[in-house]
């Protein structure tokens, strides 16, 4: 008898069962350890059913232990079962461990953003095809002569279309399938098509040429290796990375190509299959649960080649992958800031590493520690200083908003309204970029300076007049707004404070009465497909005058905008991080590259209150090298990344005190640790920059220390020295943070 002993039996038969060590998508570290049938043949990375505790979980064999170690184990519990789902492969499993090792997040809580659960899905309704089996009915109506006739020709057709078809009932049909005159089958989903290499190669321009060569032997060589491709806006970074692509896909391995956001996966859609004939697969929260399963399964079984997505792309089952492709590499949205606090560019090169395949890095304005990494030789670089096609870069000027204020209540000043009026009269596109969402950032009262604030975290409610509503851009927290001040009851003396692009919007329309306009704003836009139809719209010429935040500042080809005016250039400056000027120099020189894409040559027009500030410079002289040298130099000063490593250590609970109560221990047990290396620097605690969200208290410790010490080893030295946090106290560890 061979059939497996149930779990409550602890007697397994020595020598028949083996041990598997099991991580569960649960917020723990360890694995745990059971018997295995045999007849299961279980592998690491099976996804399997266990026993634990009074329940059943889903778990993912971690490793399968030599069978010597059963007789002394007998008290596990035995493995319920496998799922017939495709399993994690090794490299997979690597770079889970390492994410764990590297974020300190447990391993458990790593593994959920790979895992899927196979039994959550409704089983799918088959799909039924009907053709005919060639048995003539005993009693011919017409209806039933309609159906066979619109069958005539066909193979086999869906009951459904065969019924529209016919313009007869469903019924009319079974009753042809009960009389044997019509047979059913299932339909079965044809496998997806490949890309193909050679569909429709864009004839590169000599600098792109050069670039997709280096690019391309790279990827042949399979080996791992990260290359910049560092291009100016329009200059066809992604018509240099379809190449490596094309390569990959003739050495039969996959590729993934990452984007920081859902809008921009949409138009990348369209690209690839105008260059490879067919789509890729896409991958992000907006895909279905049953299309997630089946990228799952065609990406480990190799007939999905290449997939484009957001970050959790990067945990796809990938049996062959040759290539990983990071588009605007510089963006912070690439950075998981809750749950798993990792960087989807940082771990797409480990996983490049593990897996042994080349990376590529694609910005326009990349990141610090990228243009670093290049520099000193460990990152190859490639550039690509022109536009394609001999078209210019942008003009760029500057309006100092000190010497030609906008009138009170107004955001646009004269000179930037006339610069509009020029470009609608020669029927091109304007664009008013403001980063701000909503219709002011900031709601008060007249007569007594009540300031609406957000109840769970310490920020101002946001007037939303769209939605009619105060929101908070913190916990989304929404309350109507009143008719009256609710501290002083004075009615109608509520007025809003600072723009926001709903203001802004109802100002152009002023301005521009009866020219069509659009504003587009991630809380505007319903959904992905809603947005790629908006965004196509414009990039067709439907509208003249686009109002839009960050969602529209990169990636996109509008080839008729020809103006791009910002509101407020000056909005990331005064945040008080020390990436600021970074950040604000990327999106100004993102959003200003959205100009003059098309025939017609472009100009952007910085609305500014510092038109001396270095990142204003450096735009409109266009020496981004020397601003980037400061920047550098700056970092390197202050130790921070990529010269000196960084972690936050955030203390979060419901009680102020507590919180920070328990912050003081934490640091206090820091100081405490042997500092082998002399070099680590523990900073605080201190009110973290938002010092209350969602109802929690936060508390900051800053744990500084060079390139090479173990910031991990310390850290989990402290978090193990330190006494156990209260039930409702969070401690999150946030390596490399991004904003500090
Ligand atoms: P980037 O990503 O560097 O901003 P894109 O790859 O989006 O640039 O290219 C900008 C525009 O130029 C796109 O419309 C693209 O189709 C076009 N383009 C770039 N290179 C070529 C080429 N070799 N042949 C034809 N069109 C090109
Ligand atoms: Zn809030």
């Amino acid at each position: 008898d061979r059939k497996p002993k149930p779990s409550d039996d602890d007697g397994a038969p020595a020598g028949a069962a083996i041990i598997v060590d099991v991580l569960a998508p649960l917020a723990l570290d360890m694995v745990w350890s059971y018997l295995a049938p045999p007849e299961l043949a279980l592998a690491a990375g099976d996804i399997v059913r266990i026993p634990f505790g009074s329940r059943e979980v889903i778990g993912v064999v971690w490793a399968v232990r030599s069978p010597g170690a059963i007789a002394s184990d007998r008290k596990l519990k035995t493995v319920s079962g496998k799922y017939d789902a495709p399993p994690l492969p090794d490299g997979l499993r690597t770079l889970l461990d390492w994410i764990a090792r590297y974020t300190l997040a447990p391993r458990g809580q790593v593994l959920r953003l790979a895992l899927r659960h196979p039994e959550k899905l409704p089983p799918e309704a088959p799909r039924v095809a009907v053709a005919a089996t060639g048995k003539l009915p005993a009693r011919l109506t017409p209806a039933r002569r309609r159906v066979l006739a619109a069958l005539a020709g066909h193979r086999e057709m869906s009951r459904k279309a065969l019924a529209e078809a016919a313009e007869v009932s469903l019924t009319v049909i079974n009753g042809l399938i009960d009389d044997g005159c019509l047979e059913t089958h299932v339909l079965l989903d044809a496998p997806p098509l490949a890309p193909d290499p050679d569909f429709a190669p864009a004839t590169l321009s000599d600098g792109q040429t050069a670039a997709a060569a280096s690019l391309r032997a790279a990827v042949a060589d399979r080996q791992f290796g990260v290359t910049l491709i560092e291009g100016v806006t329009g200059s066809g970074k992604t018509e240099v990375y379809f190449e490596a692509i094309a390569e990959a896909l003739r050495q039969g391995w996959q590729a993934l190509v990452m984007m920081p956001e859902i809008a921009l996966t949409a138009q990348f859609l369209d690209r690839f299959a105008a260059r490879f004939g067919v789509r890729p697969a896409e991958w992000h929260s907006g895909v279905s649960p049953r299309q997630r399963e089946r990228i799952h399964a065609g990406v480990a079984s190799g007939d999905i080649q290449v997939v484009a997505g957001a970050r959790s792309a990067l945990f796809l089952p990938f049996s062959k992958l040759g290539l990983l492709i990071v588009d605007e590499e510089h963006e912070t949205a690439y950075k998981q800031e809750d749950g798993v606090h990792y960087h989807a560019r940082d771990m797409a090169v480990v996983r490049g590493r593990i897996e042994s395949c080349h990376v590529a890095l694609a910005s326009a304005t990349p990141s610090i520690e990228s243009r670093v990494n290049a520099m000193r030789g460990r990152y190859g670089h490639l550039r690509l200083p022109e536009r394609y096609g001999q078209r210019a870069m942008p003009r760029l000027s500057a309006i100092d908003l000190r010497k030609q204020p906008p009138p009170k209540g107004r955001w646009l000043s004269e000179p930037l309204i006339e610069a509009a009026r020029e470009t609608l009269a020669r029927d091109e596109q304007a664009l008013f970029y403001l980063n701000r969402r909503g219709y002011a950032p900031l709601t008060l009262c007249r007569s007594c300076g009540h300031r609406f604030q957000c109840p769970n975290c310490s920020a101002s409610l946001v007037e939303h007049r769209f939605r009619r509503a105060l929101i908070c851009h913190h916990c989304g927290h929404t309350e109507r707004r009143p008719d009256a001040c609710p501290a002083c009851g004075e009615v109608d003396a509520l007025v809003p404070a600072g723009p926001g692009v709903e203001r802004l919007a109802e100002e152009v329309a002023g301005l521009f009465p009866g020219v069509p306009a659009i504003t587009l704003s991630s809380d505007l836009a319903g959904g992905s497909e809603r947005m790629r139809k908006e965004l196509d719209a414009v990039a067709a010429g439907e509208f003249r005058i686009i109002i839009g935040t960050q969602l529209v500042a990169k990636g996109h080809n509008f080839p008729r905008l020809t103006l791009v005016g910002v509101v407020d250039a000056d909005v990331g400056l005064a945040t008080g991080d020390p990436r600021g000027a970074e950040r604000t120099f990327q999106m100004l020189q993102q959003v200003t590259g959205r100009a003059g894409r098309g025939d017609a040559p472009g100009r952007a027009i910085l609305q500014t209150h510092q038109p001396d500030h270095p990142v204003m410079m450096a735009l409109l002289s266009g020496q981004s090298e020397q601003f980037y040298a400061e920047e550098i130099g700056a970092r390197e000063a202050a130790g921070l990344a990529p010269f000196g490593r960084l972690a936050a250590v955030i203390v979060a609970g419901p009680d102020r005190h507590a919180a920070e109560t328990h912050a003081q221990a934490l640091a206090r047990a820091a100081h405490a640790m042997p500092d082998v290396s002399g070099d680590i620097i523990v900073l605080g605690p201190a009110e973290a920059p938002l010092a209350i969200v969602r109802g929690m208290h936060r508390f900051r410790l800053l744990v500084k220390c060079a390139r090479h010490t173990d910031l991990q080893g310390f850290l989990r030295a402290v978090l193990a020295a330190a006494p156990n946090p209260a039930a409702r106290m969070r401690v999150t560890v946030d390596v490399d943070p991004q904003s500090f």
